[in-house]
């Protein structure tokens, strides 16, 4: 059941047409609101388009799922995205090992940015009262007048008051600098020392996928990886994870023979794969990743989400999808809301800032779980361990990632879930290891031999002594 408004009802100008703000576009235009979507790039569906190619492929989970299911468009996205099943591990040697995400039917989805994009603008253009303001970049937002200058390419300006601003304009969101203007606003920004640049796997001579295709591919290496997600065109996306500076810093490889001979010593098997390496390694440039922290994230009738009030590192695979929970839940208060919209900011941050604070953490510690532990095979017998029990008591014991990826357990209450389950998880290990010690004890002759020769021998010095 959806509320709608009357003619002359709020006015919600949404700023940055990325994917949370397009959800959120759909969302409030099938409750009836005047929406109006102030984007800054190009209609990437226009011809005049030139693709910038960040994170050209993201991983699309159960969170992000039921967003979008709520908008009516999962079954055409699945359709157009590569179920990933798991995780391929590459060693130096060229040996992989491969570690599925879930069990049975679980799988993650890699997503075109830009086809997801698309896709929420066409569903969010079907409502009449939805508008896109395409090649219009917002400024000077006030938050405690409720409005802002929105210039277009042609350097027009005009100034708009709506009655509710929403900020999904991502990780340098000017719409939080404004927030930030308020007294009593916390915020942080902190950026990790690597960086990442993005490459290609063409499809092979065959015209086909150069690697399995349902796998996140994953070259772990201690301190810096590489990852390739597959897309739909038979490439690969390959994003490779390296500090700025220091040993395996980008800073250090300057010339062809020194990437040439990095990616040697250290990601061989991926040399023949990439024939445009040296190209795209010299012209690519390297992002930066920030985790941004923010608190609250509304004022009077402005309210920010998505990565403007939470970006985090993208070692989970959760950004995204984090981005379109809150636009899910942000429309779930508005059912109840009656049309006055900021009356359930308070209870939306209330709601979604410990979500975010706890899928920030997950997604620094995952970073240390990909680049280095998934190498130890200590690591994923003790994964492949806890997918059995999963699998014998699948609703009392789920492992962090299925959490995380496949269900929506609130983020934060999956922190708290996983420490339980481990302290009792451990102790069970730790049991089982010691019986299993008393079992081969007791079994095997020659142990048996040894420990029965052993009591006789305390025995026979305790008689003596007495
Ligand atoms: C390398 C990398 C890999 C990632 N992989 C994943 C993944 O696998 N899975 C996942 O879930 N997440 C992933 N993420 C995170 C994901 O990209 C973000 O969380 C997601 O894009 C956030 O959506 P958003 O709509 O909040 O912001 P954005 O997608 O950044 O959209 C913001 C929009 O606002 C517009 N804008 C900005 N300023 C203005 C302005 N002044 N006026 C008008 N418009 C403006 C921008 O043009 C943009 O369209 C990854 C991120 C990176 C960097």
């Amino acid at each position: 059941f959806y509320f709608v408004m009357s003619e002359g009802g709020a006015s919600v100008a949404i700023v940055g047409g990325g994917l949370a703000g397009s959800l959120a576009a759909v969302l409030l235009g099938k409750r009836g609101y005047k929406v109006d979507v102030y984007e800054k790039r190009e209609d990437s569906r226009s011809e005049a388009f030139q693709w910038e190619g960040r994170s050209i492929n993201l991983a699309l989970s159960t969170r992000g799922r039921k967003a979008i299911r709520k908008a009516g468009i999962e079954d055409k996205i699945v359709a157009q995205c590569i179920p990933m099943k798991g995780r391929m591990m590459h060693d130096v040697s060229g040996k992989l090992s491969y570690m599925p995400y879930g069990i049975d039917d679980q799988v993650v989805l890699s997503a075109g940015r830009r086809m997801l994009n698309e896709e929420l603008m066409n569903v969010a253009e079907e409502h009449p009262k939805v508008k896109f303001h395409f090649n219009t970049t917002t400024k000077q937002v006030n938050v405690r007048e409720t409005s802002f200058v929105a210039v277009d390419n042609d350097g027009n300006q005009s100034t708009v008051k709506p009655d509710v601003i929403i900020g999904s304009d991502g990780s340098y969101s000017g719409v939080r600098s404004a927030l930030q203007h308020r007294k009593g606003i916390n915020y942080s920004q902190t950026y990790l020392p690597h960086g990442y640049k993005e490459l290609t796997i063409p499809p092979n001579s065959d015209g086909d996928f150069a690697m399995f295709t349902n796998a996140l591919h994953i070259w772990p290496r201690g301190d810096f990886m590489m990852i390739a997600l597959p897309n739909p065109d038979k490439t690969f996306t390959v994003t490779l994870f390296m500090p700025w500076d220091g040993e395996n810093g980008f800073n250090q490889i300057k010339t062809e023979q020194q990437l040439m001979a990095f990616f040697e010593s250290t990601f061989p098997d991926s040399i023949p794969l990439m024939p445009n390496l040296v190209k795209e390694y010299f012209e690519n440039p390297v992002g930066h990743l920030v985790t941004i922290k923010c608190d609250p994230w509304y004022y009077n009738n402005t309210v920010i989400f998505g990565d403007a009030a939470h970006a985090i590192v993208p070692f989970y695979g959760q950004g995204m999808n984090a981005s379109l929970e809150d636009a899910d839940q942000f429309d779930d208060l508005l059912a109840a809301c009656g049309g006055d919209i900021p009356s359930i900011f308070p209870k939306f941050f209330e709601i979604r800032k410990p979500a975010a604070d706890a899928i920030s953490k997950l997604s620094h510690d995952n970073y240390i779980e990909m680049r280095s532990s998934v190498a130890s095979s200590l690591f994923l017998l003790r994964k492949s361990v806890e997918k059995l029990v999963h699998r014998i008591i699948p609703n009392t014991f789920i492992p962090l990632y299925t959490m995380v990826a496949f269900t929506t357990i609130p983020y934060h209450k999956v922190i708290e879930r996983d420490h339980k389950q481990t302290k009792i998880f451990n102790r069970c290990l730790m049991l089982g290891t010691v019986a299993l010690g008393i079992g081969v004890i007791l079994v095997v002759p020659p142990f048996r031999h040894f420990v029965s020769t052993l009591l006789t021998d305390v025995r026979l010095r305790i008689r003596s002594t007495l």
